[in-house]
């Protein structure tokens, strides 16, 4: 029936009304929400929501970690679904086909950056994220993400699904899959590398099948030995749970770790003109920070942090991980299940990435 509505709503130009899960402040539980989106625009598609990942960075917004979040926030950036209604000058998409949106739904289009694919650092500030974020386009409506049964987004700012892609999985390829690919792509991760990953959960586990398939040789960093069998099984060197009295050094290091640690640490673990990647962003309260003494002292290594990745290379990195059967370890809840998987996914229970299916939403 709410499908119905929302192809009437979209052919009439009307707002789009939908259902999600959300959180009313930084310490709530997720519970049903209803509310709307914007119409369907000439560029537009509306996409039915099937599946939607759990990323960390849900959890940071969610519970307003990295600065105060705009509430009631659904969450949700690693969105497959099927297209079941586009704007008249869509050219991308047909009704039928699948698509998936990541971490953002709109940019300026017209800076170097957005010319470059880059739309991640739009540099008129008009990148706009998939939830947690005011829309500049749409009256600076505030986004609201993928726990949810639909979203509108620009066509440009969606990712082709091929038909008989396996959707659960596609999922969090839209974040998890991009943060690990575009740093590794772009650190010329090759045959031979020696290569670290530095937290093993929902980006660690797609960091050590993306460096494997370009041919590297890979350790994992982990608190414990929970998953150890896992990251052998998959092909991992070895799993160390400390960075005390590892000998071995490293051209690359990513670190997915989402809580305070020490970065030095994963710095001195570097071979001479080695390059350490951040994604993991922990709460800002967690300060973690870089000893510049040491960091002087360790010459020649290089960090940078690293955002996601832009909508051409997106495109590439699904493609690529379709091609070459590169998926996430998954596991599909119901949308009941949501505040568990939160509770699981900061004590250290969880494995590698929740999955929600959207059917559980009716
Ligand atoms: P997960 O919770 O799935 O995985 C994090 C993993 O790190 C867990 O396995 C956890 O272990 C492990 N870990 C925690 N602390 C340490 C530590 N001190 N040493 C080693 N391992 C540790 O999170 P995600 O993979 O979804 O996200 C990771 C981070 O990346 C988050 O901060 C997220 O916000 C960020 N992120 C950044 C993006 C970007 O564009 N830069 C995009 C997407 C995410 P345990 O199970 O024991 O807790
Ligand atoms: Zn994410």
């Amino acid at each position: 029936m709410l499908l119905q509505d929302n192809l009437k709503q979209a052919k009439l130009g009307e707002r789009i009304t939908a259902k999600g899960y959300a959180v009313s402040h930084k310490d709530d539980t997720f519970k049903p929400f209803s509310f709307s989106r914007h119409a369907l625009g000439e560029n537009d598609i509306l996409i039915e929501i099937l599946y939607a990942g759990i990323c960390h960075s849900d959890i940071h917004s969610a519970r307003s970690e990295w600065r105060q979040g705009i509430y009631p926030m659904v969450p949700g950036h690693e969105i497959a679904g099927k297209v079941v209604a586009i704007g008249s000058k869509v050219s991308k998409f047909k009704v039928g086909d699948f698509a998936g949106v990541g971490c953002m739904v709109n940019s300026c289009g017209e800076c170097e950056a957005c010319k470059k694919s880059q739309e991640q650092f739009c540099e008129r500030g008009k990148c706009v994220f998939t939830y947690d974020c005011l829309d500049c386009f749409h009256n600076d409506e505030p986004t609201y993400g993928g726990y949810s049964n639909n979203i509108v987004v620009s066509e440009k700012f969606a990712i082709n699904v091929p038909n008989d892609a396996p959707l659960d999985k596609v999922a969090p390829l839209l974040c998890a899959g991009i943060t690990t690919y575009s740093p590794i792509k772009f650190s010329e991760v090759k045959a031979g590398s020696k290569v670290a990953v530095a937290g093993f959960g929902g980006l660690g586990v797609m960091a050590l099948k993306y460096a494997l398939k370009m041919g590297a040789e890979v350790s994992v960093f982990a608190r414990n030995k929970n998953k150890e069998k896992e990251a052998l099984e998959l092909g991992a060197k070895a799993l160390y749970t400390d960075t005390k009295g590892v000998r071995e050094r490293f051209d690359f290091i990513i670190s997915t770790i989402p809580t305070a640690y020490d970065v030095n640490a994963y710095v001195n673990l570097l071979k001479f003109g080695g390059e350490l990647a951040i994604v993991g962003l922990p709460p800002v309260e967690d300060k973690v920070k870089i000893d510049l003494t040491r960091l002087v002292f360790a010459a020649g290594k290089k960090v940078y942090g690293s955002l996601i990745g832009g909508i051409k290379e997106t495109q590439e990195m699904l493609d690529f991980s379709l091609k070459h059967k590169i998926y996430p370890e998954t596991e599909i809840i119901s949308v009941e299940q949501i505040n568990e998987a939160y509770e699981n996914l900061t004590s250290g229970r969880a494995k590698f990435r929740y999955v929600i299916d959207m059917a559980s939403l009716n």
